[in-house]
């Protein structure tokens, strides 16, 4: 795995009940790697980290490397779904990415990642409309 490229970090407020603060950052690599074996790769690195994967969602870790975007496109199976399926919600992801691939086009929504991020600061995003 080559890393091409790494963005500053950025602070940000835990989701769910995790009391501390996160640093969030993002990396550009170039791998061999197919989706499911990079995930692989990434929990084995956490996991060297000293994270525990048992237990609830969204505790406090020590990492949690997560795969964003995938330059195939789509990825989607029991295990993984590519692009993030809360890329489009998170101001600590989009901001990072947007610092090293700012003109990287989301292939669901079709915005490259500076337009996610405007949208997602200005109340664009588009939600999922509540049920009646
Ligand atoms: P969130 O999805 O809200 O970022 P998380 O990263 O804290 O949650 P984890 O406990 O790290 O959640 O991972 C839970 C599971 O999410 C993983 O075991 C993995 O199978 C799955 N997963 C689905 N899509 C992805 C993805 N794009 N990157 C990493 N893990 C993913
Ligand atoms: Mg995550
Ligand atoms: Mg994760």
């Amino acid at each position: 795995m080559i890393v091409l490229a790494t963005s500053p970090l950025i602070r940000s407020r835990p989701i769910g009940p995790s009391q501390r603060e996160y640093a969030n950052g993002a990396v550009l690599v170039e791998t061999r790697l197919d989706p499911p074996a990079l995930l692989d790769a990434l929990q084995a690195i956490e996991i060297r980290f000293g994270r525990k994967r048992q237990g609830q969602r969204w505790r406090s870790r020590t990492l949690d490397l997560d795969v964003v975007l995938w330059s195939g496109g789509c990825w989607s199976d029991d295990r993984l779904t590519v692009p993030h399926s809360e890329l489009r919600n998170r101001a600590f992801v989009l901001g990072p990415v947007a610092a090293i691939a700012p003109c990287w086009r989301d292939p669901v929504t079709g915005f490259t990642i500076k337009q996610l991020a405007y949208r997602l600061k200005t109340g664009l995003t588009a939600r999922p409309t509540p049920p009646r």
